[in-house]
């Protein structure tokens, strides 16, 4: 799940994590990863978005775990999230709501986001899966957006800034004739889903750039849009769609900074 930017609860504080905390928030992880792996396994035309959600419910009470989006309160929606999952199919960017009634198509893409709190602590991920045959646009599109992810986890190295993620983002999409959302973020995570900083998926100069540190864990997300990247909210106040119905793409990783590099926490 993303942050809305620049949100006015968005906490200011980043914690660092222990070697002892960074070795649960890998079997959160962990968690999540097998999830998505289920559901990636699962998606094939007729196929509808609550299949895949009722498959990773059950995975993740099987494993003990907290469905972490299920019950999340956001102030601006002004309602819980319902769902395990959020599943968004084509134009739906982020935050769509499984439903028995969205039966997945031949060439549709569905970008998974699923989170939970295991131990004390939270793993988040998020990817986008084809289903079945996709165009070679769409499947560009993908390739493009978890490069991007790639680029911005290699990053994450002690000493350097939030913006060297946030840029290297920002450059291979734009380059790539792509735009980021803007509206969307990735986040600190730990022991809250959503922990400072924000992680814009571009450079925002109004905001800090603090030097990352051994310890900061952040859910890099990068959403890609093939068309504007101007958004809007469907009737339901959760999914976020292109404005111009365009493809969107999002992928999405927990990754610590360590003395080692780049540690990738959301993998199986
Ligand atoms: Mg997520
Ligand atoms: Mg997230």
């Amino acid at each position: 799940m993303t942050r809305t930017f620049l949100s006015k609860t968005a906490p200011r504080i980043i914690v660092r994590k222990s070697p002892s905390e960074l070795a649960k928030m890998r079997e959160s992880g962990r968690c999540v990863a097998r999830v998505l792996a289920a559901v990636r396994s699962l998606v094939a035309p007729g196929v509808s978005t609550m299949d895949l959600e009722v498959v990773a419910d059950k995975m993740i009470r099987e494993a003990g775990a907290k469905a972490a989006f299920k019950g999340y309160y956001v102030p601006a929606v002004g309602k819980r999230f319902p769902a395990a999952l959020c599943t968004s199919v084509n134009e739906e960017i982020v935050h769509g709501i499984p439903s028995k009634k969205r039966i997945l198509k031949e060439g549709d893409i569905v970008k998974v986001d699923c989170g939970v709190l295991l131990d004390g602590y939270y793993g988040d991920s998020a990817t986008t899966i084809a289903v079945g045959e996709i165009a070679p646009a769409t499947e560009r599109l993908m390739k493009i957006t978890r490069e991007a992810l790639d680029l911005a986890i290699d990053q994450m190295v002690d000493g350097r800034r939030l913006f060297d993620v946030c840029g290297a983002v920002q450059k291979h999409v734009e380059a790539s004739g792509y735009a980021v959302v803007r509206e969307f973020v990735g986040h600190g995570i730990g022991k809250q889903l959503h922990e400072a900083p924000q992680v814009p998926n571009y450079i925002d100069p109004k905001i800090r750039n603090p030097r990352l540190r051994e310890g900061i864990v952040l859910a890099i997300e990068p959403m890609v849009v093939a068309g504007s990247p101007a958004t809007r909210l469907l009737s339901d106040r959760w999914t976020a769609v292109t404005e111009d119905g365009s493809n969107a793409a999002h992928f999405e990783h927990c990754v610590a900074v360590t003395d080692n590099g780049p540690w990738i926490l959301t993998e199986v």
